[in-house]
């Protein structure tokens, strides 16, 4: 018998029913052969319907099915939408509520079908002033959004903005004053907003674009009621989703942060928390906005998480659900340990092993830990601890996050180790086991169990962090462990893996063979590889011959293997809502197989060179095999692959002589370096010989070897008349040695220089004096920091205000009027830009020709540059960085009204012209690729487009442009915007179209 609430029988429901349908009968109208629909505007008629569902659904709990209910939802749905639509007052107030009632019952796979009308007749009601309107159609409204079918969003969407349901939303909220609403008004109004901002990337930038509302609920978040912080709260993690959101809720963020830690910490309910670490997560999304962030509140966010991890109980035996929920988003929000910075000093501060470590072993107690213990018991306590298997589902979160605390230690960093150094030595012993038990395995590791498998990957992983990491401390406790655990049968399976990886480019296949056993086996070699014993075994067996031929077959099947990734992210970059984040590649993310491969490498050369080798076995001697080292590692060093592998390509390469990295604009100062035109210095050496230089460049690059004088701007003189080209000799030292100062000057214009052995003792001499960081990292063959950048040359330092004096022309745009134009270097209140000779003719030959060619323009200190204002912008950008700026992205660009967009496409259009007056061919490409991108999310910017790119005669660009205008030329057509275009362009655009309606079919 189906009975609910108050114990209705069957006949109670029968009753109530039929009172339903006489109710109903009232307003059913027959409108086609379909049948009836419910339609009646009489208030009274539409008050006595409502009261009859709601005393029939009355009957009726989310476990009760009944057939009675089933069958008359669709009456029911009608006559509710229709009374809503009305919107009568009176009504639509008690209507609202039994929607909310309905959908509490109703399984939301039947209420699907009625949700695109209920959204509908709901959304206006939202702008109502009454309370009692308002908020029960929000409640009702956020709960079918949330039970929403991806298929319907798009329809939903257009709904919302025909109704303006996010403006009225966010109206809502701003006019949110304490007192006169309840708690629970704000409540259900954040929440709709952050459900429709978690389904729609559309509404976030009316929401973080809007200041009136961000101080409101800036207000609200510091209000004492909890409700109101975690609706807040709710509503920043929502918007975090949005990159440009983000920056905005963190460049103000001081409260915002304050607010989402308190959460986090153990005295807030357990909703609060887990959102808490959602927002801070998102927020972590990139890393430049993780350092923002942690630079405000790394201490508190990192004890919080690390506190959340360690601190916890089971009850009779197992974990609550919402406990481990809990867990694994701290775990997720400890990955911010990917990324260098002073978060991980309170990391270890906090005591992070023993954190970790309680998570591993069940009732952990670092008591029970015993300093005195050899290593074998440890190893025998670790393989206990592994077998039971504790919390498998966080074990893949524990390796990963001690990985990356180990990659990115200080080198001195056991001094802060305090008492947590025997739980760390205790993880170090488990991650080693882990790894030799998947090495042991081998092909059988992913066949039955995926998380055994995961936890395979993770820890080997780990282990390989651990070794490779900068503390002396970790790194050789790693070794000396895994060293220990291996020796059983450690040849044996050191033999099947090198089987193994020389079988994959001698098969002929195109793929991995298994991804999982792939990573394992290449990291079970690199580990191998940096103990010696082994290390001289795989160098006897041929194992760098295996490991440059996987090298080539990566590079060769590069697309088939994918630029997979398999180091974790934290969930927010797998949250495939998110919008406007710029997430730059990670290190190991891209082409991590490669990074395994080189990291490898790394450990032979390195012991084929440190001399415990016997040089008469020594491979490298034989040139053929030096010269497929070097071939490969320049292709990858040079080649489109991830920082990681280019990086470690580039420190094996020092071993060989060749130092640092190839660029574009290293490659055009080299040329102003051979080139002495533009030059205002002159070395003189002791033996007589003489090199020419710019002070601008070894001011930015190698600051050192300028005068002390010269070094900054002591703000008395600027140039401003003619400059009188004068050069300044300076006479060096009889003990500066001119080979290296040579060598270091090339270094310093290019980035890259190659040194014999000879002169290596010297050059790093020199470079130890004159600071150069970065090269002396590499001369001392000291292994590049886990993460960082592959040092780039910008010198757009030189346009900083304290080395102005160096400058020796001044470009000119040509507008005369810019708002708001003020010149950080002088008074002149028309725009301009100041610049250098040396550069400006670096990049681009035409003014090369022009600066010496002795016509008056080569004397002038004013070069006209016939662009706007933001194009000179953007132009001196690229001579100093050699990157062209891109155009707001994401919601900015999708939020700015026409005209401004067509202001940024003009800029780009008019360097476009500009460059080929100036022959800069690959500007040009960068630009044409900038306007095309930016066509292709605004195709209705076409036809401006075509008539601007026409006015500069720039048939090219017109032509491209006339094919982004293709798909859309009949909505053109009737629009009657061609009509203003010139025929010859409007039978452009024509051709285009039928090329496309062709391509098409
Ligand atoms: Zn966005
Ligand atoms: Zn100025």
């Amino acid at each position: 018998m189906a009975s609910s609430k108050g114990g209705n029988s069957t006949g109670h429901i029968n009753t109530l029913h039929q009172r339903l349908y006489h109710a109903l009968n009232l307003g059913f109208r027959v409108c086609d052969e379909k049948g009836k629909k419910w339609k009646c505007t009489d208030i009274e008629i539409q008050r006595h319907v409502v009261k009859s569902i709601s005393a029939f659904l009355d009957c009726f709990s989310r476990a009760t099915s009944n057939n009675r209910l089933k069958e008359s939802i669709s009456d029911i749905a009608g006559a509710l939408v229709f009374i809503l639509g009305c919107k009568n007052r009176a009504v639509v107030g008690l209507a609202a509520n039994v929607v909310i009632r309905l959908i509490r019952i109703v399984p939301p796979s039947i209420l699907q079908s009625y949700s695109l009308d209920l959204v509908e007749s709901l959304s206006p009601l939202l702008r109502c002033q009454q309370l009692e309107v308002c908020l029960p159609c929000a409640v009702a409204l956020n709960a079918i959004l949330i039970n929403l079918r991806e298929t319907k969003e798009k329809e939903v969407w257009k709904i919302f903005e025909g109704a303006e349901t996010v403006v009225s939303v966010v109206a809502n909220l701003q006019n949110f004053s304490e007192g006169s609403m309840s708690v629970e008004w704000f409540q259900e109004m954040a929440s709709l907003l952050s459900t429709i901002m978690l389904k729609w990337p559309q509404s976030r930038y009316s929401v973080w674009h809007n200041p009136a509302l961000m101080s409101v609920l800036e207000s609200v978040s510091q209000k004492p009621d909890l409700g109101l912080r975690v609706a807040t709260l709710k509503l920043y993690s929502s918007l975090a989703l949005c990159g440009h959101g983000a920056n905005e809720l963190i460049d103000n963020g001081k409260p915002m942060l304050d607010l989402m830690i308190s959460c986090m910490e153990e005295s807030s309910p357990q909703n609060a928390r887990i959102e808490g670490f959602k927002l801070a997560q998102r927020l972590a999304t990139g890393n430049q906005e993780c350092l923002k962030m942690i630079d405000i509140c790394s201490e508190s966010l990192v004890k919080a998480t690390v506190q959340t991890m360690g601190k916890w109980s089971l009850s009779s035996g197992k974990l609550s659900y919402d406990q481990k929920s809990l867990l694994v988003e701290a775990c997720k929000l400890a990955l911010i340990t990917r990324w260098e910075g002073k978060h991980h000093f309170y990391f270890w501060k906090y005591r992070i092993s023993e954190a970790l470590l309680s998570l591993v072993v069940e009732n952990f107690r670092s008591q029970s830990l015993d300093g005195s213990v050899s290593l074998e018991e440890e190893i025998s306590l670790a393989e206990k601890v592994l077998n039971a298997k504790f919390l498998p589902s966080l074990r893949s979160y524990v390796w990963d996050i001690i990985g990356f605390l180990a990659a990115h230690c200080q080198e001195e960093f056991d001094s802060i180790l305090h008492e947590d150094e025997l739980c760390l030595n205790f993880l170090i012993t488990c991650a080693c086991l882990t790894l030799s038990r998947s090495v042991q395995k081998g092909y059988q590791i992913c066949q039955t169990d995926i998380i055994s498998a995961s936890h395979s990957e993770s820890a080997s992983r780990a282990v390989l962090m651990m070794i490779n990491s900068p503390s002396k401390y970790i790194s050789s406790r790693a070794r000396v462990t895994l060293s220990f655990i291996l020796e059983e049968g450690g040849k044996e399976n050191l033999n099947y893996l090198m089987k193994f990886m020389g079988y994959i480019p001698s098969s002929g296949g195109y793929i991995l063979p298994n991804i999982l056993q792939t990573t394992v086996c290449l990291v079970g070699y690199a580990c191998y590889s940096s103990i010696p014993q082994y290390a001289s075994f795989i160098l006897r067996n041929q194992g760098l011959e295996i490991l440059l031929s996987f090298c080539s077959w990566y590079q060769r099947n590069w697309e088939n293997v994918g630029a997979s990734s398999f180091a974790p992210s934290p969930q927010s970059t797998s949250e495939k809502r998110i919008c406007c984040w710029v997430c730059t590649e990670d290190w190991e993310n891209k082409d991590a197989f490669l990074l395994y491969a080189l990291l490898a490498l790394t450990e032979l050369v390195n012991h084929s060179f440190s001399g415990q080798y016997h040089a008469e076995d020594l491979s490298m001697k034989s040139e053929n095999l030096k010269d497929r080292l070097c071939t490969t590692l320049k292709e990858i060093r040079d080649g489109d692959y991830g920082s990681g592998p280019k990086w470690y390509a580039a420190h094996i390469l020092s071993y060989l002589g060749y130092f640092g990295f190839q660029h574009n604009l290293g490659k055009r100062l080299m040329g102003a370096y051979e080139d002495e035109e533009c030059s205002d210095m002159r070395l003189l050496f002791a033996s007589g010989n003489s090199v020419s230089v710019h002070k601008v460049i070894i001011a930015v690059r190698c600051p050192m070897l300028l005068p002390p004088k010269e070094r900054a701007h002591n703000g008395s003189t600027i140039l401003t008349e003619k400059s009188q080209r004068t050069v300044q000799e300076i006479r060096m030292s009889v003990n500066v040695d001119t080979l290296a100062l040579v060598k270091l000057l090339e270094f310093a214009y290019s980035g890259y220089v190659e040194v014999e052995s000879t002169l290596l003792k010297k050059l790093k001499t020199l470079v130890r004096h004159c600071k150069a960081k970065v090269l002396l990292q590499m001369l001392c063959r000291r292994r590049p920091k886990w993460g960082s950048l592959i040092p780039g040359i910008d010198i757009t330092l030189a346009l900083a205000p304290k080395l102005i004096h160096f400058s020796d022309v001044i470009l000119v745009p040509k507008e005369t009027n810019v708002a708001g134009f003020n010149c950080r270097m002088c008074s002149s209140t028309s725009p301009h830009a100041h610049s250098h000779r040396v550069i400006l003719s670096s990049g681009c030959e035409y003014l090369r020709a022009l600066f010496r060619s002795g016509m008056q323009e080569s004397h002038t200190d004013r070069l006209n540059v016939p662009v706007s204002w933001l194009g000179l912008t953007k132009l001196v950008s690229w001579f100093y960085s050699d990157e062209l700026p891109n155009p707001p992205s994401g919601c900015k660009w999708n939020n700015m009204d026409n005209e401004a967009k067509l202001d940024e496409l003009q800029a780009y259009v008019e360097i476009y012209s500009l460059s080929e007056w100036w022959i800069m061919e690959d500007l040009q490409n960068d630009c044409a690729h900038v306007i095309l991108s930016c066509l292709e999310s605004a195709r209705e910017l076409s036809i401006k487009t075509i008539e601007l790119a026409a006015s500069f005669s720039m048939w090219k660009l017109v032509e491209a442009a006339a094919n982004h205008a293709a798909p859309i030329y009949h909505q053109l057509r009737d629009s009657g915007e061609l009509d203003e275009l010139d025929d010859e362009l409007v039978n452009l655009i024509r051709t285009a179209a039928v090329q496309f309606s062709q391509q098409g079919s």
